[in-house]
C-alpha cells in the first residue's frame, strides 16, 4: 500500500494520507475520513528488542499465533472451571446490562442474545443464568468447541474476514446481537452489517461497542502486532448499518483515554520520534484522545 493506492474502505485513489508509525503505517483517507493500517514487514531496532534487553521487550511482543489464541482461552476457561473465577471478565454482563438500562435498554430474562467474538464466553455465560438464551461466536474453531464442552451453550466459529454469520450461527431470532470491540478487526463493514440484519429477529437490537477514528489509536497501539485493521469513523458505521436495513436507536458515549494512555517509559521514550512527526501536531482536541463509542440499532418489526 503506499498514499497512491486506492482507499481499501471507499475504493477512491489520491485520497490517502500515511502516518509512519512504530509497527505500522496507517492511512487516513481524506474523502471517506476512515484508515486502513499495514503492519511493516521489519521493524525498527526489532534485533535490538529481540536480544531481551530489560524493558525492551514490549517493543517486540510477538503477534499471537491462532494456537496461541487457542492455548489462551482455554487456559482462561480451564481456570474457570477449576476455580470459578473469571479474572478480567468478571462482571461484564451487569456493566453492560447498566449500559443498556441506563441508555433507555433493557436486557430481558428470556431474550435471544449472540455475542460475536465472545470469547471467553463469561458474559453469555452470566446472561444464561438470568434466563437468557445465548449463543456465541469465536474466532478461533478449537475455542469455540472449548466454550461450548465448557460453559454448555452453542459456541460457532466465525471470522469477520471470511463471513457466513448466518451459516455459523443456524438461526434468525437473536433479540440482541452484541459486536464488543470488534469492528476494528473487520475489513468489510457492509458484509458484516447484512450478516447481522440476518440473524436478528424484527424489532431486536444490535450492540455494536468501537473506537471511532482518531489520530490517537495509531499512536497509542504502534507496539502491538494485533492492532486494529481499519479505523471507522461514527457517520460510516452508522450509514453502513443504515444500509443493511438497521435503525440508529442510540449512540452512547463511554470514555476517552489520552493517547500515550497505558504506555510505559521505554514505550514512551520509542513513541517520541512518531508521535513528533508534523502531521500528529496540532490536532483538534478529540483527534488526541481514543474514544470508546457503543451504538445500539434496531432491526425494524415487519
Ligand atoms: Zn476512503
Amino acid at each position: 500500500m503506499t498514499p497512491d493506492s486506492p482507499c481499501t474502505v471507499c475504493a477512491r485513489s489520491g485520497s490517502l494520507i500515511a502516518y509512519d508509525t512504530y509497527k505500522h503505517v496507517w492511512y487516513e483517507c481524506v474523502a471517506c475520513r476512515n484508515w486502513s493500517r499495514e503492519k511493516k514487514a521489519r521493524y525498527p531496532l526489532e534485533a535490538l528488542a529481540a536480544s531481551g534487553l530489560r524493558g525492551l521487550g514490549l517493543l517486540a511482543k510477538p503477534n499471537k499465533s491462532d494456537q496461541e489464541l487457542y492455548s489462551y482461552y482455554t487456559g482462561v476457561l480451564a481456570e474457570f472451571e477449576a476455580s470459578g473465577s473469571r479474572g478480567k471478565w468478571a462482571g461484564e454482563l451487569a456493566d453492560l446490562a447498566k449500559l443498556l438500562a441506563d441508555n433507555g435498554h433493557e436486557l430481558a430474562p428470556g431474550q435471544r442474545i449472540l455475542d460475536i467474538s465472545g470469547e471467553p464466553g463469561f458474559l453469555a455465560h452470566d446472561a444464561r443464568q438470568n434466563g437468557h438464551e445465548v449463543a456465541v461466536t469465536a474466532f478461533v474453531p478449537e475455542v469455540a468447541t472449548a466454550i461450548a464442552r465448557t460453559l454448555g451453550f452453542p459456541a460457532h466459529a466465525y471470522d469477520f474476514a471470511v463471513g457466513g454469520l448466518p451459516a455459523a450461527v443456524e438461526r434468525n431470532d437473536f433479540s440482541w446481537v452484541l459486536s464488543r470491540y470488534g469492528i476494528g478487526y473487520c475489513e468489510d463493514l457492509g458484509q458484516f452489517a447484512r450478516e447481522v440484519h440476518a440473524v436478528m429477529a424484527s424489532g431486536g437490537h444490535v450492540f455494536v461497542s468501537y473506537s471511532p477514528a482518531s489520530h490517537a489509536v495509531p499512536l497509542r497501539w504502534m507496539f502491538d502486532d494485533y492492532a486494529y485493521l481499519r479505523q471507522y469513523t461514527p457517520d460510516y458505521v452508522a450509514r453502513t448499518m443504515q444500509g443493511a436495513g438497521l435503525e440508529l436507536a442510540r449512540i452512547i458515549q463511554m470514555g476517552s483515554y489520552a493517547w500515550d494512555a497505558g504506555l510505559g517509559k521505554p514505550q514512551r521514550l520509542f513513541s517520541a520520534p512518531y508521535s513528533w512527526q508534523r502531521r500528529f501536531q496540532g490536532l483538534p482536541p478529540y483527534a488526541c484522545q481514543q474514544h470508546n463509542v457503543g451504538l445500539v440499532f434496531r432491526k425494524p418489526a415487519h
